[in-house]
């Protein structure tokens, strides 16, 4: 019951914190579009620092949903392979400020399956987020993906892999990290602000998704977090533009064509 209780508390205080800080991230706005010079420059801190609170609240906001198991899932029929290449993308600007080598890969071109794409987004962004601040400047993070098939059943899974030239987990940490505020503490790379809460979030979508996620780590060499989904085609098919910087990728598909798809 307490748990229960504080558990409803968490979320109502967090969610509390949004109205007030999107009125303050929108006032700060205006002043950066009518001031110049330092008053313009302060206005934009404000928005960047409501920016980091607004995300940070949402991801307790999430974390508190899913563990009600408060969260409608919705799929729609999408290419995976443009959909993961799409999150990529929109990471490139981080990485090149923290002089990281960025990449996708993947294995086949196109892959129309069931996505869940709020969950999925969150979990990649996390992961890539992670990758890239546990990195130190002139490392490599590289997204790829891969379908598997499954030799004894007809079943299809898919793994999407995020592999990092960074920092590295202990073995003796790694079966921590997953748990809720848990973070390593490693005072020779600076940049490493977090409250821990990024892998928790990502586990508990990947159960919510059917799929589950794994890491491999060598402490001083890197991680690799892969995400693995199974390959479902029951939901409605979609139309979508995703930009990825200035590449548009056009995604068409009907339902029945999406079961033929081989890759
Ligand atoms: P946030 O809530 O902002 O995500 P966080 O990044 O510290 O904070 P998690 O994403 O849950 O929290 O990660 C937990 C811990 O696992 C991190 O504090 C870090 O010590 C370790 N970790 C996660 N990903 C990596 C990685 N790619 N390389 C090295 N360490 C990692
Ligand atoms: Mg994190």
């Amino acid at each position: 019951e307490l748990d229960l209780l504080k558990s409803k508390m968490y979320a109502n205080i967090t969610h509390e914190f949004r109205t007030p800080l999107t009125l303050i991230r929108g006032n700060a706005g205006e002043i950066s579009e009518h001031q110049d010079g330092e008053t313009r420059e302060k206005a934009k801190c404000i928005i960047q620092g409501s920016d980091k609170i607004l995300f940070l609240v949402n991801q307790m906001l999430n974390l508190s949903k899913v563990e009600e198991g408060n969260v409608p899932l919705h799929y729609l029929q999408t290419d995976l392979v443009a959909f993961v290449k799409f999150v990529t993308g929109e990471f490139q600007g981080y990485a090149e400020m923290r002089k990281i080598h960025l990449h996708f890969e993947s294995q086949v071109e196109r892959l129309v399956m069931d996505v869940e794409k709020e969950m999925l987004e969150g979990s990649l962004s996390n992961l890539l987020s992670n990758a890239i601040k546990y990195t130190p400047g002139g490392g490599e993070v590289i997204v790829s993906l891969r379908r598997l098939a499954l030799p004894e059943t007809s079943d299809h899974q898919v793994e999407i892999s995020v592999r990092d030239t960074g920092i590295g987990i202990p073995a003796d940490k790694l079966d921590k990290i997953f748990i809720r505020f848990y973070r390593v503490e490693d005072l020779q790379l600076p940049c490493q602000e977090g409250t821990g809460i990024g892998l928790t979030l990502v586990s508990e979508y990947l159960k919510l998704m059917k799929g589950s996620v794994r890491v491999i780590s060598s402490p001083g060499k890197g991680s690799e977090f892969v995400l693995t989904l199974p390959v479902t085609h029951n939901a409605e098919a979609e139309e979508i533009i995703y930009q990825s910087g200035n590449t548009f990728h056009k995604v068409e598909e009907s339902k029945d064509d999406s079961r033929t798809i081989e890759c």
